[in-house]
């Protein structure tokens, strides 16, 4: 094996890391509950998979414990409802002011892994 294949292998390795604990909480959810909206009880599978979202039932998304009981599996429009019926709009500018950093930027975060990778490798 080249070192060259090695280091691809651990750029995979930390992509698909941080690809996971930007979407933990909802893949977690979706392992823990039916792919059922628990509002109007559509069933999502396959591609509309995207449109069941997760709520967070005191609209904290700090609170992620590890079984669930904060996370309720809504499709985008019984989310929708359930955040104007209580009118939190901070739920969402929580979620916006929290983690823009992380999302959409034109920052490149593995800018400058290769280099040190290579560092690493030799
Ligand atoms: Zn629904
Ligand atoms: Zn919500």
């Amino acid at each position: 094996m080249s070192a060259k294949d090695n280091s691809k292998k651990i750029l995979e390795e930390v992509r698909r890391t941080q690809q996971e604990r930007e979407k933990t909480y909802r893949e977690r959810a979706l392992k823990l509950y039916p792919w059922i909206c628990a509002h109007c009880g559509r069933e999502f599978e396959g591609k509309r998979l995207k449109e069941l979202t997760v709520h967070h039932k005191d609209h904290n998304h700090d609170n992620n414990p590890p079984d669930g009981s904060n996370w309720e599996l809504l499709c985008i429009y019984c989310h929708d409802n359930e955040h104007s019926r209580d009118q939190v709009a901070d739920a969402y500018g929580d979620a916006a002011s929290d983690s823009s950093s992380d999302k959409g930027g034109t920052t490149n975060p593995f800018a400058g892994l290769g280099e040190m990778l290579k560092g690493k490798l030799e």
